[in-house]
């Protein structure tokens, strides 16, 4: 099929077309009910739901979805599709099922989460059910397994690495919107509100800052660790109850494993920052998933069947495993950190600031923000365990 931008007439036309979909949804085509859900910046989704069962339907558009002048390639659907199907195996019951992927219409057919909420709403309206985030961890430590040298030959990490280093398109927001533009002056960047004025530009004058940040993109374009989602906020992460699941793939790249830990805790602090009275709750979550991922790794690493040193069975795995958990811990730290100040005042900010109730009490969330991140940034070099990562937080 051709690529054009399916509407609901025309995405209804397709599915008829498709045996094993309209086995899965039931009864006519004319009686299946469509709507369009897209909330993130870059795609259309459409739910589909039949007598039967329900598909939900993302089709990526030539451009930005929130900024149609700014071309986007399609091949991020592509991409998604990819890795889906390299990271199920491994994440089985942690993801929607991917059910159809068009080449032409870039077009992802996967199940369809028909009651499961985004996490950052389900926390905004305080809805989320705690322990969530012990299977994000999880699901991360679990990638990390199934696609980087410590848990697999190394090969298979070389095959990954042919088949996403095309995904340039994305990695390219990444290094600009996260690693490059709050830094500098730049039309993406929205005008700051008055108060926040003098941060901004210490953010674009601070020397030191700006080496820690450089050395952060260093890392994130020339680590190869494991295959990485890319785009772990908690606007990727759906949930129903204790179901916990991961969407939105696109960005994925081979990388280093602290990017998704740190972009995932830093979301859950920029909640905290908007909402203070939930300290409680989100250090525990950052401590459990921090928990869950360090000792699903280690117990998954060490049982060997990776290139992390094969003669180290011998005796000293357990002091290898540890060296590399500490350098994702101080990557966690400053992509963390770049995390929070590129929402709090990038082209892509987070609704979390929506809770504080009064425009005082959001400009002091945001100057939190952009305190913690500056200090995650610059001393995650040196930090030494996760309680180093929850003091740095004021935690
Ligand atoms: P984008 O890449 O544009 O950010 P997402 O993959 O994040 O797109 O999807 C946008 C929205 O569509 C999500 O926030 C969610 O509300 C909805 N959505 C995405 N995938 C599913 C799914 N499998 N089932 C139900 N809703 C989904
Ligand atoms: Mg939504
Ligand atoms: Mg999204
Ligand atoms: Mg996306």
């Amino acid at each position: 099929m051709t690529y054009r931008i399916l509407d609901t007439v025309a995405l209804r036309t397709w599915l008829a077309q498709q045996p094993e979909l309209t086995d899965r949804l039931g009864g006519e085509a004319a009686d299946w009910a469509i709507r369009e859900v897209s909330d993130g910046n870059l795609n259309t989704v459409f739910l589909v739901q039949g007598t039967q069962g329900a598909v939900c339907c993302k089709q990526a558009l030539p451009h930005v979805r929130v900024a149609p002048d700014w071309p986007m390639p399609l091949e991020r659907a592509l991409y998604e599709s990819r890795y889906m199907r390299t990271v199920a195996p491994a994440v089985t019951g942690l993801m929607p099922e991917l059910y159809a992927y068009d080449a032409g219409l870039f077009l992802i057919v996967m199940e369809c989460l028909t009651n499961h909420e985004v996490l950052r709403s389900a926390l905004i309206a305080d809805r989320a059910l705690p322990g969530f985030s012990a299977v994000i961890g999880t699901y991360v430590a679990r990638t990390v397994q199934a696609t980087g040298w410590v848990g697999q030959p190394f090969e298979t990490g070389a095959r990954l690495l042919e088949q996403f280093s095309g995904n340039t398109a994305l990695t390219r927001i990444t290094v600009d919107l996260v690693m490059t533009d709050p830094y500098r002056i730049c039309e993406r960047n929205p005008e700051p509100e008055a108060g926040l004025r003098g941060d901004v530009r210490r953010l674009q004058t601070d020397r030191n800052l700006h080496n820690a940040v450089g050395r952060l993109q260093g890392r994130f374009l020339s680590v190869r660790q494991a295959l990485l989602h890319g785009d772990l906020h908690t606007g990727s992460i759906m949930l129903d109850g204790s179901d916990v699941r991961v969407i939105d793939g696109e960005f994925a790249t081979m990388g280093p494993i602290g990017f998704d830990c740190g972009l995932y805790l830093g979301n859950l602090a920029l909640h905290l920052c908007a909402a203070p009275h939930k300290t409680t709750m989100i250090r525990h979550e950052m401590q459990a998933f921090w928990n869950s991922f360090s000792n699903e790794l280690r117990a998954s690493l060490a049982q060997g069947g990776g290139d992390l040193w094969a003669l180290s069975a011998v005796g000293s795995r357990g002091d290898l495993i540890g060296s590399f958990l500490n350098d994702i811990l101080r990557d966690t730290a400053g992509f963390c950190g770049l995390e929070m100040i590129r929402r709090t005042v990038g082209f892509a900010q987070v609704s979390d600031y929506t809770l504080c109730a009064t425009h005082d009490d959001r400009l002091l969330a945001r100057q939190k923000a952009l305190q913690i991140g500056q200090t995650l940034i610059v001393e995650g070099p040196s930090l030494q365990s996760f309680n180093d990562v929850l003091s740095l937080m004021g935690l």
